[in-house]
């Protein structure tokens, strides 16, 4: 006999099922419901309506490896903003043996493994997928007051103490390098360094030191790199342009909007609209006989570094590393002109995403989420994550255990942290009570997790 499930039993075998297997989409979750409870009449179109209707869409948002709209709280869903994010894909783009790259509804962009691997059919934990430098290596802005007068490398930014006979000068400026290589590599120096816009960039610079804005030092150091290859390259390919515009794209101001403490108070919001203003007008008198952003470009570029820089510098391929807790992959920097080394955490398998972490995995799920959220704009429903999200209900449900997060170190605003905002935040942190379902504010921007050897 053939029974017609209510609209709860389906939302309920939905739910359970998407525990345990988060990724399925709407005609596997059929195919398994129909397994489960093979006297249920269910069509396909029935399911999907339901669905629809409960915000238990079949659609995850990139970034996640699965959404169930049901599991996030109240609180933070008016604070997603990922599927605003702009990314397209690169043509040419080059790729390492066995790797392949993807663009799908449910992930947006990412790597995986190749669909045919040769025997033994799978990679072996800790083999190294790809190396790669830098795309536009930038130099941190705690260092750029010592390269115009060459006491750190003009490229790599590496100070310079002795006077190794390996240091390049430069014959017009104060300038040097750590490395004739590096000399050959920096393809901005005669335009930031020397020339007509010298102070233009010098006030760049300084604008970004005040402020402690790495985000803002970052973009305007792509935009340089990009137009400069524009200008010079004459040849057709533009791989830094064309990379640079590959990356995914958000705007600051909308990512601004997930973090509830400028959300919630004008006054803060304003002092940021100004920063992002003044760093504007600073810019357009670099760029003014180049080729100035608009407004828009400009935020979107700022939010572009935030989401996509890894220790400050911007990694073409690993930029295209989607995250989950419980990653597939390695990333290191194992030096600065060197790069990144990228290696698989276990055996992979073919079609197997690659995945990265954006988040300190040391940190317990309620962490994760909120980092994630404002530093990202998705809620993580990756299966680690709805693992311990059950544990955590369970606990408070018996009363067992209410950890909080006061433990959560308050980490200092690795790129994104102008010095405004750090004030802001500090501001905020004496004004604004807690929200009573958020246990803690251990919200922190866009720091990274990488491990370096150099
Ligand atoms: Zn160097
Ligand atoms: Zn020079
Ligand atoms: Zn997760």
């Amino acid at each position: 006999m053939e029974k017609n499930p209510t609209e709860d039993e389906v939302v309920q075998i939905v739910l359970d099922i998407k525990k345990s297997e988060p990724e399925l989409g709407i005609a596997k979750l059929h195919a398994r419901i129909k397994s489960l409870e093979p006297a249920w009449a269910l069509s396909v179109n029935r399911l999907r309506s339901i669905m629809r209707s409960h915000s238990l869409t079949d659609v995850p948002l990139k970034g996640t490896t699965s959404l169930s709209g049901a599991t996030i709280p109240e609180e933070f869903r008016d604070r997603l903003y990922v599927s605003e994010t702009v990314s397209h894909l690169i043509s040419d783009l080059s790729l390492p043996p066995l790797i392949e790259v993807f663009n799908s509804k449910q992930r947006g962009k990412g790597l995986q493994v190749s669909s045919k691997l040769p025997k033994p059919e799978s990679i072996p934990e800790g083999a190294v997928l790809w190396t790669e430098p830098a795309l536009v290596l930038i130099p941190p802005i705690s260092l750029v007051g010592l390269i115009p007068t060459g006491k750190a490398c003009s490229y790599c930014a590496r100070p310079l103490v002795s006077m190794s006979s390996l240091i390049a000068s430069c014959s017009t400026c104060s300038g040097r390098w750590c490395s004739t290589r590096c000399r050959k590599l920096d393809k901005l120096h005669k335009h930031i360094r020397h020339g007509k816009y010298t102070s233009e960039w010098g006030a760049i610079e300084q604008f970004a030191v005040e402020n402690e804005w790495s985000a803002f030092y970052q973009y305007a150091y792509a935009l340089a790199a990009v137009t400069f290859e524009d200008h010079d390259g004459g040849q057709s390919s533009k791989p830094i342009k064309e990379g640079v515009e590959g990356l995914a794209k958000i705007r600051q101001d909308i990512r601004q909007k997930a973090d509830p403490q400028y959300k919630n108070n004008i006054f803060l919001g304003e002092e940021l609209d100004i920063l992002w203003q003044e760093g504007y007008k600073v810019l357009c008198k670099f760029f003014a006989h180049l080729s100035i952003p608009s407004y828009e470009e400009y935020l979107s570029g700022i939010g572009m570094v935030n989401i996509n820089n890894l220790d400050g510098s911007i990694y073409l391929l690993q930029s295209h590393l989607n995250h989950s807790c419980e990653p597939s992959v390695d990333v290191k920097i194992v030096g600065r002109t060197a790069g990144v080394k990228v290696t698989a955490k276990r055996q992979l398998h073919p079609d197997e995403e690659l995945t990265t972490t954006y988040v300190d995995l040391k940190k317990d799920v309620t962490f994760r989420r909120q980092k994630l959220l404002e530093g990202w704009g998705f809620w993580c429903t990756c299966s680690r994550c709805m693992r311990e999200q059950d544990l955590t209900l369970r606990d408070d449900a018996t009363g067992l255990s209410t950890k909080d997060n006061s433990d959560a170190k308050l980490t200092a605003d690795a790129e994104d942290g102008s010095k405004k905002k750090k004030k802001a935040k500090s501001k905020s942190k004496q004004k604004m009570p807690e929200p009573a379902r958020v246990r803690k504010k251990s919200v922190t921007f866009d720091d990274n997790v990488v491990q370096i050897e150099i």
